[in-house]
């Protein structure tokens, strides 16, 4: 879960989903108000993420999945991702570059 870098307050994992889908590149923090910036290798880490709702799809070129186990095993991966990925963010005060 990240910390935020100016008053150091641990956010809980509501406020980390919350701040993670607002359409702002910055997140703010829920204590202190301070715009907190993703780390290049949070940003990098979220930037991968996504392709993994393509590994059901994948599977199902080798296994002939139905229809229902190919949307469950994508639902399976996004809620995997909402429950993983928050607890992977760190933020700090400047914003780095990603490269
Ligand atoms: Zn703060």
């Amino acid at each position: 879960m990240p910390i935020c870098a100016n008053c150091r307050h641990r956010w809980s994992f509501r406020e980390t989903l919350r701040a993670m889908y607002t359409l702002k590149p910055t997140m703010t923090c829920p204590n202190c108000k301070q715009e907190q910036h993703l780390t290049s290798a949070s940003r990098k880490r979220g930037a991968f993420m996504p392709f993994l709702i393509l590994i059901p799809m994948l599977l199902n070129v080798f296994f002939e999945m139905n229809w229902l186990t190919l949307i469950g095993g994508m639902l399976l991966v996004a809620v995997v991702f909402n429950l993983v990925y928050p607890r992977l963010i760190e933020v700090t005060n400047e914003e780095e570059p990603i490269w």
